[in-house]
């Protein structure tokens, strides 16, 4: 408060300095009274005319920019141009801390797997982030201030915000620039909007996936099941002979079979998708893998066929021994069952140039036209005509060995001719294929 001070007694000490002098020369002039007032007044309009000044220049610098310091003219006006500098510069760091919190918060959302839209109370863009502009097809910088149903025509999303219903999804289909969206409109603030989008097609696809392969399962199960119920029904009311009881009987057994096959594929999937990735380190003799299979090869062909192996004694392979076994039984159960009698099927294993290795299983058998062959992994699918139900098969065969083959960082690979055969090969990447010189022990099938 020294200023308050100076400033009180300025003019007081101007005045008694201006009445001193005043009296000095007004004395010597023949007027002391004169001299005195004069002399007053000289010295107090000195003090105001300094103070105006000073006044006038710290005006100027509010006026201005207020770039830079503010006059330090000391006294009352250089504590107001001080107060006055220093509030402002307090407003500028807490503007500058809030711009700061705002891009952060800004760049938070712009790291969100969603897309995110704010729509002012006019339901003009107020910004948007990168997946949000991608969803809609937006320009995140020049459609801002666009009111957003110019932009986004959709008439799901548009009566959605007209009718002002926010509290269930809106789904907006997919077409050729996006995927299908679920679009959640929130309102907040003073008439304000949230927009979150989130693409959705991938969900949908797996949840179509997941109906399919339920209707799927329920209609493989649900025929066995009502061969069995009216054979039951003719057991219990028909007086059968003894050779027609006999022939029900095996007709019963062969439904329960194909029931019982199916369940046992469908817990090998269920199995496959649950477990993790079979080690790296285990390794197993393919000559074990190819001996463990040879006989329920040989077994379900019944010497229809010529069967042969290669012995694949100098490779092994780190896996899963039942993962593995599983996929060339599957193989071979194929081979055997789409192949006429009189026809050959092989088991044999090569080295590739990479320095991996291929399970290979050929038959000439009745082949694959080639509009199937992208489908014939899938669950369930069958090729028409080719006796798949016939013989026992549950369509779940090859679906089993894909998934081993992935599961070994592997493929599945088919080549087939309708009329002259096919061969499946289960490619193995050189990382979990190794040459080895001892015999293998011998796998339990
Ligand atoms: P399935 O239990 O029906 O054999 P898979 O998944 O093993 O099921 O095979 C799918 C379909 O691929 C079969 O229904 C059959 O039409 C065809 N297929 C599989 N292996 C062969 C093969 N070696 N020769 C001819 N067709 C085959």
């Amino acid at each position: 408060m020294a200023w308050l001070s100076l400033r009180d007694i300025a003019p007081a000490a101007a005045a008694v300095a201006g009445v001193l002098l005043g009296a000095a020369v007004g004395s010597m002039a023949g007027s002391q009274a004169l001299g005195v007032l004069v002399g007053a007044a000289v010295f107090v309009g000195a003090v105001a005319l300094r103070d105006a000044l000073q006044a006038q220049r710290l005006l100027k610098w509010l006026r201005g920019s207020m770039e830079g310091r503010a006059p330090r003219t000391g006294g009352f006006w250089g504590e107001v141009a001080y107060r006055v500098e220093r509030a402002l510069r307090l407003r500028e760091k807490a503007l500058g801390d809030e711009r700061e919190r705002l891009r952060q918060f800004l760049s938070g959302i712009e790291a969100s797997p969603n897309g995110v839209l704010l729509l002012d109370a006019q339901e003009h863009i107020e910004w948007c982030n990168a997946v949000a502009a991608q969803h809609f097809g937006l320009d995140p910088h020049r459609d801002l201030q666009q009111r957003v149903t110019n932009l986004i025509r959709a008439p799901a999303f548009v009566s959605c915000l007209q009718e002002g219903a926010f509290d269930e999804p809106v789904l907006l289909p997919g077409s050729a620039e996006r995927g299908t969206l679920q679009v959640l409109i929130r309102p907040y603030g003073d008439g304000m909007k949230l927009v979150l989008s989130q693409d959705i097609t991938e969900r949908e696809r797996a949840e179509a996936m997941r109906r399919d392969f339920v209707a799927n399962v329920s209609h493989e199960i649900r025929t066995p099941l009502t061969v069995l119920a009216g054979f039951l029904e003719t057991l219990a009311q028909l007086p059968l002979s003894e050779p027609e009881r006999q022939r029900v009987l095996a007709l019963m057994q062969q439904q329960t079979t194909r029931m019982h096959a199916l369940v046992a594929d469908l817990l090998t999937l269920a199995q496959l998708e649950g477990s993790p990735q079979p080690a790296g380190d285990r390794w197993v003799g393919v000559g074990s893998l190819l001996d463990a299979v040879r006989a329920d090869a040989l077994a379900l062909s019944a010497g229809r066929h010529r069967i042969e192996f290669s012995d694949g004694a100098d490779a092994e392979v780190a896996g899963n021994d039942r993962e593995l076994l599983s996929a060339l039984g599957n193989l071979l159960a194929n081979a055997v069952r789409y192949t006429p009698e009189g026809g050959r099927i092989t088991a044999a294993w090569r080295w590739r140039d990479d320095g991996g290795g291929v399970l290979e299983v050929a038959d000439t058998g009745i082949g694959i036209a080639r509009e199937h062959l992208p489908r014939i992994t899938e669950r369930f699918y069958r090729v028409e005509g080719s006796r798949s139900r016939e013989t026992g098969g549950t369509g779940l065969g090859l679906a089993i060995v894909k998934h081993v083959a992935q599961r070994h960082g592997g493929e599945v690979q088919v080549d087939s001719e309708p009329g002259l055969g096919s061969t499946f090969r289960l490619l193995l990447p050189p990382g979990r294929v190794r040459r080895r010189a001892a015999s293998n022990e011998p796998l339990a099938a």
